[in-house]
């Protein structure tokens, strides 16, 4: 017998994919699964074609475009000319801002897992490393959000990072908050959960993963290798490395930026994050070094969770990716920066290809009373295949936080532009969690002053093992 799924709303009106990779195909079973809407009309616009028959034998109408500054309105302008729909943007080289610009405008609801850019931002050199980065880009949807606020909702960035681990943040703060004895009442707004952060005395948040997944056949040279966008994840390798810059810090980075305008949340270094490592702990993997790659959520949760303003506020947490991708990624990324060009194949591992592992995502928060707790999703490739059809391990986590957007959105729709870390964590993970596998929280005496080697030189505070310093590697 099949299984029956809950239907969590219904969609008036066209859905609109745009892009069919990794996160794509893995979405499109959801929708199917999780919403009413008019099954003749659902589009997939896509240039490459790769997936077409798949399209054909479901049913969904493939456009071959790909969408450009200056074709993007008539692409889409047929499609959703009823003022009502859907688009779900999961395509790499289209610009979020635009789109969600543009859905707003008709009336159609948004939703995406970056702010992405249109394509050739990243790798203009001639713009200067402050333009190519994430802060700025966030910087540009904060500002049409202030500047038209209200009306249909957009919602910015709801993946798993960023997006999930901005809701599991929320329940991990709880959860500290009643094992250390503190009344543990849900904050009713921003201020409420920056000071309960601030009262619990975390110091800081590394969104902190391990990708153990491993494929059946070994990575062949030549080739980048991953569990999600190969090109994704160049792209914002090569960006400046950033992070939220918290108010217990007390040596500036060398190589270190602020920016001149802005909510001042997050600083960027002079390094991408291809060469920036950074010491951090995993269940799966205990003591690791992970990738400081930019990543929206390192600025938008900084931002979120302060007290005060500027510069210098009275409270910030300290807040970065710290990515250890799974080993033929690892791999990758070395020949990549060795050979000085990007490999000619890119392959991301599909739920068939990979023998066995997991991506173990999560939030830790350190330098409270209990050291540090990491809590997150650890879902396996096994479980995933159970779950869903059409992807990994890494693409159920970021998937099902589409689908946990959709569904705020539909319950939600004059919400104007939205962070996730704006939503309701409760109703977003309850979307999400018969998909992540286990959730778990986990206390480490771990610190990053515990795993250093003697051989590269002393540690740069040694009086306080939480200072980005001693958290950087190189
Ligand atoms: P992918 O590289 O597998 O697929 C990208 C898709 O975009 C392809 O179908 C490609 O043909 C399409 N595309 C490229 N240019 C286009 C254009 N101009 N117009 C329309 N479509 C175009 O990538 P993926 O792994 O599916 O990731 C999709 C997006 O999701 C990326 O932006 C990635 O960074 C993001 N992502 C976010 C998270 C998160 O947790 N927030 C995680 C994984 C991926």
């Amino acid at each position: 017998m099949a299984e029956s799924y809950p239907i969590h709303g219904r969609i008036d009106g066209p859905v609109v994919i745009v892009g069919f990779g990794s996160i794509g195909r893995g979405t499109l079973p959801l929708i199917e699964r999780h919403f009413d809407y008019d099954r003749d009309d659902i589009h997939v616009i896509e240039p490459s074609g790769e997936h077409a028959d798949l399209l054909a034998r479901r049913g969904v109408r493939h456009i071959p475009v790909a969408l450009t500054p200056d074709n993007f309105r008539d692409v889409l302008d047929p499609l959703f000319a009823c003022g009502k729909g859907f688009c779900v943007n999961l395509s790499v080289d289209v610009g979020s801002l635009d789109m969600m610009i543009y859905c707003r405008e008709k009336g159609v609801l948004y939703v995406d897992t970056v702010v992405e850019p249109w394509k050739g931002f990243y790798f203009d050199l001639g713009v200067g490393p402050e333009a190519r980065t994430n802060y700025a880009l966030r910087e540009a949807v904060k500002a049409e959000a202030r500047a038209n606020p209200g009306g249909t909702t957009a919602v910015s960035c709801c993946g798993a990072n960023p997006g999930m681990v901005s809701w599991l943040l929320k329940e991990a703060l709880l959860k500290l908050a009643a094992d250390i004895g503190r009344a543990a009442v849900a904050p009713a707004d921003r201020d409420g959960w920056a000071r309960l952060m601030q009262r619990l005395r975390v110091r800081g948040v590394h969104i902190a993963e391990r990708d153990t997944q491993v494929a059946r056949t070994p990575r062949p040279r030549g080739t980048f290798v991953n569990t999600w966008s190969v090109e994704g994840f160049i792209a914002e390798s090569f960006q400046p490395a950033e992070l939220g810059w918290g108010s217990h810090e007390r040596s500036f980075p060398a190589g270190g930026r602020r920016h001149a305008a802005g909510c001042r949340a997050g600083i960027f270094l002079d390094t991408p994050g291809i060469v920036t490592q950074v010491r951090t702990w995993t269940p799966a993997a205990g003591p690791q070094i992970g990738y400081l790659v930019t990543h929206n959520e390192a600025i938008s949760i900084a931002d979120y969770y302060t007290v005060g303003s500027g510069d210098a506020p009275e409270f910030r947490p300290t807040c970065h990716y710290a990515y250890h991708p799974c080993d033929d990624a690892m791999l990758s990324l070395h020949e990549t920066l060795g050979t000085g060009v990007e490999q000619e194949k890119a392959v991301v591992l599909d739920e068939h290809d990979i023998a066995s592992g997991e991506d173990c995502l999560g939030v830790l928060l350190y330098g409270h009373a209990r050291n540090a707790l990491w809590y997150g999703s650890r879902l396996t490739i096994e479980r995933a295949r159970e779950l869903a059809p059409s992807q990994n391990a890494t693409g159920l986590q970021v998937t099902s936080a589409v689908l946990a957007g959709m569904v705020w959105a539909l319950e939600n729709p004059e919400a104007g532009i939205v962070e996730t870390d704006e939503m309701d964590h409760v109703r977003c993970l309850e979307i999400m969690r018969p998909y992540l596998g286990a959730v778990e929280g986990t206390y480490t005496s771990w610190n990053p002053l515990k795993t250093r080697w003697p051989q590269l030189g002393g540690p740069e505070d040694p009086a306080d093992p939480w200072q980005f310093v001693n958290v950087l590697a190189r």
